[in-house]
């Protein structure tokens, strides 16, 4: 069964290196990277990673862990990081593979494998506190609700792969393997406009959101 698509024959472009012009990827020569680092970090971004053979078996979802080996780890940090510079978070949001704990609960990482490649990366983590998409007048979400949810604490899919349902098919197989439906996932604010269109598409009416992630 095919789980996830075929990119396009292109490849995503390197962006334009000029003053005040940064690469889509989040990198660029720039901020100083220099064309070497910008080039590995964009084909990266663009293409996915090649998986160490740990993670191959476990297509087309692998979970990752504290617990999982190194080579898994260092893949899912990796995928964290191509997101954080594309966002630019401040920082990553799975801890780094050296300093991640064994047995520790949350976050789990789910990648999105394809032909050797990881293509897509869904950090999920658990809130004891979240609230309905349901703004007030001024505009603010009320986080009201207490019966704990699984959340998603961010979610990536190459450049190659967008718009192909890739995101949705990601969330869909995480939710049936951590047994929940999928519109229970609470979605950590801010949201980019893509993750608004992807929560509001799999989460129908009843948009739950967060505001923080508790890891343990
Ligand atoms: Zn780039």
């Amino acid at each position: 069964m095919i789980e996830f698509v075929d990119p396009p024959d292109e490849t995503w472009p390197l962006g334009s290196w000029g003053w005040g012009a940064d690469c889509p990827c989040g990198t660029s020569e720039y901020r100083g990277y220099g064309r070497a680092t910008h080039t590995r970090w964009h084909m990266d971004w663009a293409t996915g990673l090649h998986v160490p053979v740990s993670l191959e078996c476990q297509a087309p979802l692998a979970r990752v862990t504290g617990d999982s080996p190194m080579p898994d780890r260092k893949t899912a940090y990796r995928l964290g990081q191509l997101m954080r510079r594309e966002e630019g978070y401040d920082f990553c949001l799975l801890p780094d593979p050296v300093t991640w704990k064994v047995h520790q609960r949350w976050p789990v990482a789910y990648l999105a494998l394809w032909r050797e490649r990881a293509i897509g990366l869904l950090i999920v983590g658990q809130v004891k506190r979240w609230g309905w998409n349901k703004p007030d007048a001024e505009g603010y979400v009320h986080f009201d609700q207490r019966e704990p949810s699984r959340a998603v604490a961010g979610i990536f899919v190459c450049a190659n792969y967008r718009r192909r349902g890739v995101g949705r098919r990601l969330v869909e197989l995480v939710a049936e393997r951590e047994r929940v439906a999928r519109d229970e996932f609470a979605w950590l604010m801010p949201l980019s406009d893509g993750g608004n269109a992807l929560a509001a598409s799999v989460a129908g009416d009843g948009l739950r959101l967060c505001n923080s992630v508790p890891w343990e």
